[in-house]
């Protein structure tokens, strides 16, 4: 038998960005947080004793944004650490004149960043809305979507029919909600794999962000609060085969010499896993009652640990126009004016951060010859010109609170 429920904003998708959104707009909303449905196919993730394989790189911005849903003060020390300083360099180790450095001290602030568990934040993300009243339902996802002038109404897998007059794709790259909503979107296949893994460095890490660029594709070295650090190494296909298939040994070996013994040997103490990295952007983040946020909206290279980080911006801004707007009578959440606000004020950024890990990326590790040499001056020169490497800092921390 069917059931049937409304709500007035449906979202799909319950990773990082999605439950930020909700916990956003509950904090704002938060007589009418039973108003919104998010709907995950997977249950909650639990808390493990062991530090989770993904991790991401998260700003002061998106620290903020965290705080202002409640879940940042939560995260226990222990598993978020902060990271001081950024070392990006390309060969003759670290220091020479094809380095790059950021230092928090430098910009007056505590820390550039803090490297988080992505199934922790999520999990925080998740009991904070639950306690709310946000109505959170798993184990199901969306098998048909059909709209009228007045709102949407989805089928479940699980037989639940739900109407509402809004619906907030955050159902990640893949995302259901795009592809249903007829959303088109551009990809760009890297043929790069991000090879992640956790290890245990010889020497300490010291609260740095290591990163160097390899003619095949970047390495980053993130610091971990136990004195671990967490791998992202970017590298093609049959590279990263070769590198999850050889065994632990082979692979800290290989990562010991990649990353010119910066911390020395460096032992990898999880299994590894690899991540196909693509470049996405869909075309309109906005349809008939149905809105994009994070991966859902755009993907792109990791190397510069950004996905989340604009994920966190979208959510804040949509909660941002849809929630000042509600303020007013008789409002819709799902006119297309609102929309397109935040899509206004989102999709510069998302676009200009896509292009440039794109360009960063063939110009440091994609091997063609006039980027590269360009590339070359480039970090040694961006690291002299003062206001240069300011504007390059105040980017890499996540910018200003413009958006
Ligand atoms: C190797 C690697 C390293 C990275 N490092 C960083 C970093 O350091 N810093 C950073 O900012 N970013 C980083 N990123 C990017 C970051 O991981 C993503 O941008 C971010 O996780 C996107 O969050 P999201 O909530 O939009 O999507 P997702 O995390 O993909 O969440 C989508 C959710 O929707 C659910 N879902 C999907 N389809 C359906 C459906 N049909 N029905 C119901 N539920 C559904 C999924 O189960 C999932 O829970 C990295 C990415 C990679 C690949």
């Amino acid at each position: 038998m069917k059931r049937a429920d409304t709500a007035e904003i449906i979202v799909v998708g319950g990773g990082m960005v999605g439950l930020s959104f909700v916990n956003l707009l509950a904090t704002r909303w938060p007589k009418r947080a039973t108003d919104v449905v998010v709907i995950e196919r997977t249950p909650p993730p639990d808390w493990q004793s062991e530090v989770g394989l993904r991790v991401s790189a998260l700003s002061p911005r998106s620290t903020n944004i965290l705080s202002a849903c409640g879940v940042w003060q939560g995260l226990p020390a222990e598993r978020c650490g902060p990271y001081r300083r950024m070392v990006v360099w390309r060969n003759g180790g670290p220091g020479g004149n094809d380095t790059i450095e950021f230092d928090a001290a430098e910009q007056g602030i505590a820390a550039l960043g803090h490297i988080v568990e992505n199934d922790l934040v999520c999990r925080l993300l998740w009991d904070r809305a639950e306690a709310a009243g946000v109505r959170l339902l798993t184990g199901a996802a969306p098998v048909t979507l059909e709209r009228s002038r007045d709102g949407v109404q989805l089928a479940l897998d699980d037989g639940l029919e739900l109407s509402a007059r809004l619906l907030v794709g955050a159902d990640g790259a893949a995302s259901w909600v795009r592809q249903t909503g007829g959303l088109a979107r551009r990809q760009w296949l890297y043929r790069q794999q991000g090879v992640v893994t956790h290890a245990q460095p010889e020497l300490p890490h010291q609260a740095t962000a290591w990163q160097r660029f390899l003619p095949r594709g970047p390495l980053a070295l993130l610091p971990l609060a136990d004195g671990r650090v967490s791998v992202v190494w970017s590298c093609p296909d049959e590279r990263a085969a070769e590198l999850i298939g050889g065994g632990q040994a082979a692979l800290g070996d290989a990562l010991t010499t990649a990353s010119e013994g910066v911390l020395g040997q460096l032992q990898p103490t999880l299994p590894a896993r690899a991540f196909p990295l693509v470049a996405a952007h869909a075309s309109t983040y906005t349809g008939d009652r149905v809105v994009l946020i994070g991966d859902a909206a755009h993907q792109v290279h990791p190397l510069a640990g950004q996905g989340a980080n604009l994920g966190l911006k979208d959510a804040a801004e949509l909660a941002q126009v849809i929630g000042e707007f509600l303020d007013r009578p008789a409002a819709d959440p799902g006119d297309r004016r609102v929309l397109r606000r935040y899509e206004r004020a989102r999709k510069t950024d998302n676009l200009a951060t896509l292009m440039t890990m794109d360009l960063m990326n063939r110009a440091f590790s994609g091997g063609h010859p006039a980027l590269a040499a360009l590339a070359g001056g480039g970090l040694g020169l961006v690291n002299r010109v003062t206001p240069l490497k300011r504007a390059f800092a105040a980017y890499a921390s996540g910018g200003t609170d413009r958006t």
